[in-house]
């Protein structure tokens, strides 16, 4: 393993250097013809960049089927590192994080809430594919596929153990993200994951100095709690999550009989690993039904009171949209109409909208908030009630198991178990 330390840093200014190359030709001024000649809008996307999204589909889906193999066939840590070093180079660095399943969702949910949002193919195959191929063989997708969860990966050095409250209560907030992120987009108001995606500034070599810091704060914090964006703010990993939980055939950390040896149970450095239920812990649970009967009650409850809070916050959070943003400025603020310094006023004065346009479109806006925050507020609801549920349902188990759910399919636990060395 200590080659790779030495070999990555070689393989990422590498990718830097290539990428500042192709970046140069981009921003190398055209040049003006004195014959007058103008260069032709382009209408439509090019052909051959259209190829291109093509090919990043196929790539795609090359590195899809090929971790899924590495991780239930070949059971090989060393090579699903080496892939997932690849993905970072190519889906990372080379395109700069665009096109990427994780903001991919947000684009869905614009075309399904407007449907004169023309989503592409390709689009729709990096939000589909890797939540097909999560119901059949686990987050593979997040082991090799996913720059924002490679590059975090290959960070961690000294993890540390998140005690399982601290794990399961901020493992919620993904889904407070995933419900906001898809109300934004919904409402054609901002693609917030695209836009505090912390990595993609480090992946482009440019970015708003702040979102640089706050990729490289999140890299520092990996170092000590591994994948802290996967685990904790990426609204994606919270839909493969979900689909990973149903999967077919998930990583197995022994190949065959488990022999109880506890090998592996300190290996995984996102604390995925469940231990077996022993019997003691099964009679405890069953003593603890009556609390389990008791939040399964309450979720309605929680549903409806999540709807309403978040829909008294409609007003405050449509505020991000343009439109009522300066809408509520005009009317709070008239003078600010001669503030020259103002860019959004002036635009808008400079155009030939008139104040009560302006007014009658935030008003629409908002009340299309209002709906919305009423479903992704119950939608939160509705999630932090099934965690409260799911703390008091334990599956039998009699092997040490990775959570579905939580499991990245890294391979990292595969090398400690000792009954696979004899086989191999
Ligand atoms: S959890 Fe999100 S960011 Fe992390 S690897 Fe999976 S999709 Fe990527
Ligand atoms: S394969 Fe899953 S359980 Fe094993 S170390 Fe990786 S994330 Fe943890």
């Amino acid at each position: 393993m200590k080659h790779i330390t030495i070999i990555l840093p070689v393989l990422l200014l590498l990718a830097i250097a290539i990428t500042d190359q192709s970046h140069a030709q981009q921003r190398f001024p055209a040049p003006e013809f004195e014959s007058g000649y103008e260069y032709p809008e382009v209408a439509a996307p090019e052909p051959r960049t259209l190829a291109l999204e093509y090919v990043d589909v196929m790539v795609l889906l090359g590195f899809m089927l090929l971790t899924s193999w590495l991780v239930i066939r070949k059971r090989s840590r060393q090579w699903i590192l080496w892939l997932s070093v690849l993905a970072l180079l190519y889906f990372g660095f080379w395109k700069g994080g665009c096109i990427c399943a994780v903001g991919s969702l947000q684009n869905m949910a614009l075309s399904f809430s407007d449907p004169s949002y023309a989503v592409s193919y390709t689009v729709i195959a990096f939000f589909m594919l890797p939540l097909a191929f999560s119901l059949a063989f686990g987050r593979v997708f997040c082991a090799s596929a996913c720059p924002l969860g490679v590059i975090q990966d290959l960070v961690v050095i000294n993890p540390v153990r998140v005690p399982v409250w601290i794990q399961r209560s901020l493992g919620i907030f993904p889904f407070v993200y995933l419900a906001l992120a898809v109300l934004y987009a919904a409402t054609g108001t901002d693609f917030i994951i695209c836009r505090y995606d912390p990595f993609v500034g480090i992946f482009r070599m440019g970015a708003e100095f702040h979102l640089v810091i706050l990729g490289i704060s999140f890299l520092l914090i990996g170092m000590f709690v591994a994948r802290p964006y996967c685990r904790f703010v990426c609204p994606y990993g919270a839909l493969l999550k979900v689909t990973s939980m149903f999967s077919k055939y998930h990583l197995s950390i022994t190949p065959a009989q488990c022999i109880q040896c506890k090998l592996c149970s300190g290996s995984c450095p996102f604390g995925a690993i469940e231990k077996p239920t022993t019997g003691k812990l099964m009679d405890d649970m069953k003593g603890r039904s009556g609390k389990f009967l008791l939040y399964a009650a309450l979720i309605p409850l929680l549903v409806l009171v999540g709807g309403l809070t978040l829909s008294s916050a409609h007003v405050f959070l449509a505020k991000a949209h343009p439109d009522v943003y300066l809408a509520h400025l005009l009317i709070e603020e008239p003078a600010i109409i001669n503030d020259p310094d103002n860019l959004d006023v002036q635009t808008f004065l400079a155009s030939d909208r008139t104040l009560e346009e302006l007014v009658v479109s935030a008003g629409e806006i908002q009340a299309t908030f209002r709906t919305g925050t009423r479903y992704a507020g119950a939608f939160i609801g509705l999630v932090a009630g099934l965690f409260l549920v799911s703390q008091y349902v334990v599956r039998r188990r009699t092997d040490y198991e990775p959570n579905r759910g939580d499991c990245y399919s890294c391979g990292r636990c595969i090398r400690y178990c000792p009954v696979q060395k004899q086989d191999a």
